[in-house]
């Protein structure tokens, strides 16, 4: 999942505290990656992790295609190293959510629960969060068997049968995550074509525990207490029917997290933040590197890059202005 950054009024008791070098949002793979460069060439730097430092990293059970572990590793062990590693250089972790930026002066003001921060940059790293279905029973039993997060509730469902939404890389690598315990895992893809990668493809098809329902969406969320089904429409026929399952689990893409910075930061039609190949978003001093600005690669890899092309930025801005 995705940073969360709420909007609650800022505590005006709280008081301001130091000036920054930079102050990093965000700790996925860009956020770390920046904040690992730009503590290393000496400049004062504090990253606000969001709910969960890792952001999306931290909820992949393995990543398998970082350079350099040819073994694979899970994201958590990936993001203890991004931390330790920016903190042998000095970066400063804060475990907390930003709920206001001010980037109408420089220095910027970031606001959290913990207090109100100055800097005179911003790397803007707040990923995205996983999109919703937005169908009858979803939000009514999110927790309660609908899911968003594989790798946090497939524990619970040990000897269930389970549908899985999409036809993405994420969804059938969660499924693949999910036959450690359940017992079947439906993948339902609204098409009669995956959009994951040949090598996810293979062993998904080649998985016993996993089957597939094409050209079919799931329509509403059915249950008392708990899912008990899913109701789904075959959209060549139109032909409705209830598939009896414990547990869905939706990975449909995702939304980036963008709120924080209404009307202060441009955004493209799809909502991303507009950067440029120096990563550099509308306002001078605002830079943005991840998911936040990217919706074509999302890689770990390649928002790691952008962290470093970001973070390599600041250091050269920081150059000239100081
Ligand atoms: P994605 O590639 O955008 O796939 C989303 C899937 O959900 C698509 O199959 C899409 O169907 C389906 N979908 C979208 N809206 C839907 C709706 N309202 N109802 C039903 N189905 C819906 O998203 P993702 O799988 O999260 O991947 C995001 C990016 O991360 C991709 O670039 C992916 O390559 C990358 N990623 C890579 C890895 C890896 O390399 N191991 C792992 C995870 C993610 P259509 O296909 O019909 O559009």
């Amino acid at each position: 999942m995705g940073l969360q950054f709420t909007l609650s009024s800022p505590d005006e008791s709280v008081a301001r505290q130091a000036l920054y070098d930079v102050i990093i949002i965000g700790s996925g793979p860009a956020g770390l990656v920046s904040a690992l460069y730009t503590s290393r060439a000496n400049r004062s730097t504090l990253v606000f992790t969001g709910n969960q430092i890792g952001g999306q990293m931290a909820l992949t059970w393995e990543v398998d295609n970082y350079p350099g572990f040819p073994e694979g590793l899970t994201g958590p062990e990936l993001v203890e190293r991004l931390q330790k590693h920016a903190e042998r250089f000095g970066a400063v972790f804060e475990m907390d959510l930003v709920t206001a930026v001010d980037l109408g002066d420089r220095p910027f003001t970031v606001t959290a629960h913990s207090g109100i921060y100055q800097a005179k940059t911003l790397i803007v790293a707040t990923g995205a969060s996983p999109r919703k279905l937005g169908i009858p029973g979803e939000a009514q039993f999110t927790g309660r068997g609908v899911s968003y997060c594989a790798t946090c509730d497939g524990w619970f469902f040990r000897d269930k049968h389970v549908a899985v939404v999409g036809g993405g890389d994420s969804a059938l690598e969660e499924a693949l995550f999910l036959t450690k315990f359940a017992t079947r895992v439906t993948v339902i893809h609204r098409r009669d074509e995956l959009r994951a990668g040949p090598a996810l493809q293979r062993r998904t098809r080649e998985n016993p525990r996993i089957d597939f329902i094409w050209d079919t969406v799931v329509d509403r969320i059915e249950g008392q207490d708990r899912v008990a089904a899913a109701g789904l429409r075959d959209v060549k026929t139109g032909a409705t029917r209830d598939l009896p399952v414990e547990g869905v689990f939706v990975f449909i893409g995702h939304i980036p997290n963008t709120r924080l910075f209404g009307g202060q930061l441009a955004t493209d039609e799809q909502g991303y933040l507009v950067v440029d190949r120096h990563m550099r978003t509308s306002v001078p001093g605002v830079w943005a590197a991840g998911e936040v600005g990217d919706p074509h690669f999302r890689q770990v890899i390649t928002s790691a890059g952008m962290g470093a092309a970001a973070a390599v930025e600041v250091q050269r801005w920081l150059d000239m202005h100081d």
